[in-house]
């Protein structure tokens, strides 16, 4: 029987609620190098959470945003990030054929949305992320290169991710650390998951980040009294640019000419 990951639409719903409720633990943990592997608290009361309020979004409107225990505000950003997993998880199960290289990006893109957010909140992107993502992401790909007779693109893969990570340790070096190590960590895997679809799609990740990123931040500098100083995190446009391929990288072949 062949089963593709977009037969499965009720299962991938529940999947994405819960892989964004792991999200919120990653954002809340492991900036501060806790362990994963425990019961949910109350942030307020420290009390633990019974099961059935950690069923994601539901737990939320279960308890009408407040503790069980002492009635504090459960933050909205909770089931916000679940749902937002679980919106941008549809993305590779709807567009992305075969299950080695659906589970690729549905790891790049649950991993992907915990590394912005704490690139957004702490302006860093821990190893504790990125070296699992490009090790997972590197035997998925191996994988459905394997089962798929798709060797040549495992190749190119790994030629972009070199290619992409080596492009921003040159701008790190060349921005003095501006641009941190932690992109250049992130880049090895976004090289890698683009390249396997073609280079057109590995320029359209980046194209997409920088233009994203220039517009947002000459915005930033018009808008607030942000400087040139104020160091914008670029992890989540390297992250937003790449997620956002499927529909960029035709603008990117006909402005280049690929292909032809
Ligand atoms: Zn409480």
């Amino acid at each position: 029987m062949h089963l593709a990951p977009s037969n499965l639409i009720g299962t991938w719903i529940a999947l994405g609620l819960a892989f964004g409720s792991f999200v919120t633990v990653l954002v809340a943990r492991v900036p501060g190098r806790q362990g994963l592997v425990s019961f949910s608290h109350c942030p307020s009361c420290n009390h633990a959470l019974a099961a059935k309020d950690n069923i994601p979004v539901i737990g939320f409107l279960l308890l009408r945003g407040k503790c069980r225990y002492c009635k504090a505000k459960i933050s909205l950003r909770y089931p916000l990030i679940e749902l937002l997993t679980l919106a941008c998880v549809m993305m590779p199960v709807l567009k992305f054929e075969g299950w080695w290289f659906v589970l690729a990006w549905v790891n790049f893109i649950v991993l992907g949305i915990a590394l912005a957010l704490i690139d957004l909140e702490h302006h860093r992107l821990p190893d504790r992320l990125t070296v699992p993502l490009f090790v997972i992401c590197l035997f998925l790909l191996t994988g459905d290169a394997i089962a798929n007779d798709h060797l040549h693109r495992l190749t190119i893969a790994i030629i972009g991710a070199f290619a992409l990570s080596f492009f921003y340790l040159f701008v790190n070096v060349a921005s003095r650390g501006g641009m941190g190590m932690g992109d250049v960590k992130l880049a090895l895997t976004i090289g890698l998951l683009t390249g396997y679809i073609s280079f057109a799609t590995v320029l359209a990740a980046s194209f997409g980040a920088f233009l994203l990123g220039s517009v947002i931040g000459i915005g930033m500098l018009v808008v607030s009294s942000a400087t040139r100083k104020t160091a914008v995190p670029f992890g989540p446009f390297m992250i937003i640019g790449t997620f956002l391929t499927p529909w960029t990288t035709q603008y990117v072949v006909s402005i280049l000419n690929l292909g032809h």
